[in-house]
């Protein structure tokens, strides 16, 4: 390519107004919401970094499908066409359409699981973990060593440690593991991919011990071009070729069509076992309703259909991790270490490595979060201890490994300009480092607390 600037492969056709709000306004905006940032209202957000899942912008030809959906409530032919998407894409037989990644979660673990299994996974995702919990089973993270280290730049920083599988299975047993899963990529380890070589390890380790394999596949398109870009002997595949391969690896998948489906609802359980569909499907009924339709409308299953196809796009994916990367530039040249290598979806600054004045008990990350909101009105969102802290029945808590803060980066929707604006709130914040201070929780939920505690300022 004779130029080497890669430009938003799109132009902008509808667009949304953001507004400026005063820092008085913001201030009381944080003590309304209890120093929450899930609390905010979203016009009281300029650039919304909080999540990348659903609040991507779809194309033309999205919109234009979802004129056609077919809202039949049995045999809906937009049903027929997702269906045929999610089954070409990932050879999975069975397709059974959800409102959300977590509903497909919920039963596939309610189908799956029961009390004193054990789920292991690269990292579990909080839903994840959740519905895992849920059924009383214990979801254990079994990353790399490298994985946990947010300054080591393996390229494939959210592989599964085998060795840790091995052990796990030989120490817990076969019959204590109804499924082992690996996310693509590895949202709550910084968004980090998984490489071929090690799916196909999982692969033969779960076959050796007839253990079913499942992908978290919410970002299976970001993965597919990590492994083109870093994995050898990749090179010259095209995104779809890596995908089908990812996905002839494992028995089903659980998917968010609100990340890499490039929707702004949706999810599925995909997968090969007809015994196991059945039963998903007699749970589908009771939860999210007709299985050619699940939690779904017509035109919401037209819009993933085509959104699945359009995220393997080899512009789109250039300019999606690449502007991550941008990002992730910004940040580490204002002097805020950030997980390393970028990730695919998001940046992740390190709170631990910025605020070294704060104590895990003190919450670094969600203090830096609520910084740039209050500094610029960018809302992040914290991925440490307030997120993933073990709490004990005496009230004390382990502290999560890390704490970030992760700045995600919702699908063709910000510009460049929006990105260097980040940037400089970035900049003021680590520049004032000495002065944050750390935040005590107030109240909270027995589980998921993350969305809805209140904190106040130590
Ligand atoms: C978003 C996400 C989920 C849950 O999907 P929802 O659509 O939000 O319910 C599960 N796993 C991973 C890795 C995710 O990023």
């Amino acid at each position: 390519m004779p130029f080497h600037t890669i430009i938003e492969p799109f132009r902008i056709h509808s667009t949304q107004r953001i507004r400026h709000t005063t820092p008085e306004e913001r201030e009381a905006a944080l003590v309304r919401a209890g120093y929450n940032l899930f609390g905010l209202r979203g016009e009281e957000v300029l650039i919304d970094l909080l999540t990348d899942s659903g609040t991507g912008a779809m194309s033309s030809r999205q919109w234009a499908a979802m004129m056609d959906g077919d809202e039949s409530y049995a045999g809906s032919s937009s049903y027929e066409r997702f269906r045929d998407t999610v089954q070409g894409l990932t050879g999975l037989a069975e397709v059974i359409p959800t409102h959300q990644g977590r509903a497909a979660e919920h039963i596939l673990f309610s189908v799956m699981a029961k009390r004193g299994q054990v789920v292991p996974n690269n990292t579990h995702f909080d839903t994840t973990r959740a519905n895992v919990e849920f059924v009383g089973a214990e979801a254990r993270d079994l990353v790399i060593a490298e994985g946990r280290v947010p300054s080591s730049e393996h390229p494939f920083k959210g592989n599964m440690d085998l060795d840790a599988l091995e052990a796990t299975i030989g120490e817990v047993g076969v019959e204590r593991i109804p499924l082992v899963m690996v996310t693509v990529t590895n949202n709550s380890g910084g968004g980090q991919p998984v490489s071929l070589e090690n799916l196909r390890g999982v692969r033969r380790i779960c076959d050796a011990h007839g253990i079913p394999l499942f992908l978290d596949a919410c970002r299976f398109a970001e993965n597919a071009w990590f492994i083109k870009l870093r994995e050898p002997g990749q090179t010259d595949r095209t995104p779809r070729e890596i995908v089908r391969e990812m996905f002839s690896l494992v028995d089903g998948c659980t998917m968010s069509a609100k990340k890499d489906g490039m929707a702004n609802i949706g999810g599925f359980l995909a997968l090969n076992d007809a015994e196991v569909a059945r039963k998903a499907r007699n749970l589908l009924i009771l939860t999210e309703g007709f299985p050619t339709y699940g939690g779904l409308a017509g035109y919401d299953m037209e819009a993933i259909a085509v959104g699945l196809e359009e995220v393997l796009d080899e512009d789109y994916l250039r300019y999606r991790i690449r502007s991550t990367a941008y990002l992730a530039e910004k940040a580490e040249s204002a002097g805020v270490p950030t997980v390393r290598p970028p990730g695919g979806h998001a940046v992740y600054l390190d709170a631990k490595a910025l605020l070294t004045h704060i104590p895990p008990s003190q919450y670094p990350a969600q203090a830096l979060a609520v910084e740039l909101y209050r500094t610029g009105g960018v809302r992040g969102v914290e991925i440490g201890s307030v997120m993933f802290g073990a709490r004990h029945p005496d009230g004390t808590e382990t502290p999560s490994d890390m704490e970030l803060v992760r700045l995600a980066i919702p699908r063709r929707t910000y510009t460049q300009s929006h990105v260097d604006y980040v940037g400089e709130v970035i900049k003021e914040v680590a520049e004032r480092r000495d002065q944050i201070r750390g935040l005590t929780i107030v109240e909270q939920a027995p589980w998921l607390r993350h969305f809805t505690a209140r904190f106040a300022p130590v």
